[in-house]
């Protein structure tokens, strides 16, 4: 099969980091021929992400992306599909070609489908194609820098009727976290127009709980309520609590189908080679979940400060010039320390081949860089949980707390459970909570 020549730049992945790298190069050089390829034919993911408005920093203008920009700077929470969408128009605005359900197998079916492509950037995600061909020839211990797992992430999602409002979180939610022995976040959206509103509650759960559910990933979550007696006892207990609270304080009633659970492991992992080149034409860049990725909701910040930078250099990469880092303090320490510590052989190197022009070579140092930098922050976040973790634990235990929940709010929170559950579950989730984080460690 072959496609066409025209293309200078194909991008693998249409999700947000793709759209945006490809939108990028656009803006700063309209002449670029650049082609996505998306696997699904359809934006099927609507989780909510927290986007900071500096993550724009230094991007080419352009009077959507300055909406987005404004918008953010009052509410950072975004769906990836609202970001996805804003992007694609954008992107279908500047001339670049999308095909959609192409789903790519390697690096090499597209030199051998696009003979004329010169740069491919994957941006196919986590679990990327590209970074296979772009890390091809190393072990597959090698292929990453390193990959940990720092937490697991149960959400549970759901609509609540109405208008609703985020808990108390001094004088009901952390006394409420102590009893049932877990740390939680909650996620409100506004309304939408059917009249509900959006809730994820984050749970961050122990290994054991996380493995119990493991298979619940965004693409096939468990529907709560068809599912409850297929769930282990300690999960139920924990989501029906909280729902209970949310109803018996905020009058919060939600969609029964709605709810739904997905678990996460909240992890590092960084690609050994951020551009490759293996002799051939083409020269390979990986970007976004596909080069590294952080938790604690760094991932999509970080996967746009790459794609702005990287887009940078692929322009000055085919005006055959150096790159020369604009002002930003992080740019410019990111360059300056990679520079050192690749030339003391303190990190490793991310790019290999013969053709690796100057301004890629500058990419690959200030991912690299941003890579490293995340990771010290995502380290000391992962710190603070732990510490966060074992202190309400210990508050939860010593006899002399104040900030517990008082008998008759137990009672309220009971009463409310009694509305959605039978009296024998109602008591079964009596019994496991019954000594808050000590039960729930055991079981
Ligand atoms: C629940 C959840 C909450 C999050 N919250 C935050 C947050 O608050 N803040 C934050 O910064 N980050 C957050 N993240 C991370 C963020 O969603 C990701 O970092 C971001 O989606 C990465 O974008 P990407 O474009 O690199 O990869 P993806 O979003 O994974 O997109 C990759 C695209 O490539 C396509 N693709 C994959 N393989 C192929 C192939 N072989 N051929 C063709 N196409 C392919 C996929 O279909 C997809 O469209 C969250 C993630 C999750 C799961």
């Amino acid at each position: 099969m072959s496609l066409g020549n025209q293309q200078d730049i194909i991008i693998v992945g249409g999700g947000p980091v793709g759209l945006w790298t490809a939108s990028q190069i656009k803006l700063l050089n309209p002449q670029l021929n650049i082609l996505i390829l998306e696997k699904h034919e359809n934006y099927k993911r609507s989780h909510f992400a927290f986007l900071e408005a500096n993550s724009f920093e230094l991007m080419a203008e352009h009077p959507n992306l300055m909406d987005l920009k404004n918008r953010l700077q009052s509410d950072k929470k975004i769906k990836t599909s609202e970001l996805e969408e804003t992007l694609f128009e954008l992107c279908n605005q500047l001339g670049v070609q999308i095909i959609k359900g192409f789903p790519v197998e390697c690096g090499k079916e597209i030199e051998a489908n696009f003979p004329g492509v010169q740069l491919i950037i994957g941006a196919d995600g986590a679990h990327s194609t590209i970074r296979k061909t772009v890390c091809s020839g190393l072990l597959e211990s090698e292929i990453f820098k390193y990959s940990n797992h720092f937490h697991t992430l149960m959400e549970v999602k759901y609509q609540a009727i109405g208008e609703t409002k985020p808990m108390d979180m001094i004088n009901i939610g952390y006394p409420l976290m102590k009893h049932i022995g877990v740390v939680v976040n909650e996620i409100i959206g506004k309304q939408n127009e059917s009249g509900n509103s959006p809730i994820t509650l984050q749970f961050f759960v122990n290994e054991n709980i996380g493995e119990s559910i493991k298979n619940a990933t965004f693409k096939n979550p468990i529907q709560f309520h068809s599912m409850k007696e297929t769930l282990p006892n300690q999960i139920r207990a924990i989501i029906e609590f909280w729902l209970a609270a949310r109803f018996q304080y905020y009058a919060e009633k939600h969609v029964e189908s709605s709810v739904t659970i997905t678990s996460t492991k909240l992890g590092s992992y960084a690609s050994r080679y951020y551009v490759r080149n293996f002799g051939t034409k083409a020269i390979y860049c990986l970007v976004g979940d596909a080069a590294f990725g952080m938790p604690f909701f760094r991932s999509l910040n970080n996967g746009l400060l790459c794609a702005t930078i990287l887009a940078q250099c692929v322009v000055k990469h085919f005006e055959g010039k150096d790159y020369q880092f604009a002002f930003s303090l992080e740019g410019v320490v990111n360059s300056l320390v990679g520079g050192t510590k690749q030339f003391l052989g303190l990190s490793n190197i991310p790019y290999e081949g013969e053709h690796i022009s100057q301004p890629l070579i500058k990419y690959a140092s200030y991912a690299m860089n941003l890579e490293e930098s995340q990771l010290k922050i995502a380290r000391a976040k992962s710190i603070g949980l732990k510490t966060f973790q074992t202190w309400t634990k210990i508050s939860a235990i010593v006899p002399w707390q104040v900030n517990k929940l008082r008998p008759e709010q137990l009672e309220e929170v009971r009463t409310a459970i009694g509305i959605f559950s039978s009296e024998d579950d109602r008591e079964m989730y009596d019994d496991i909570v019954e000594d808050g984080f000590v039960l729930v460690e055991k079981l």
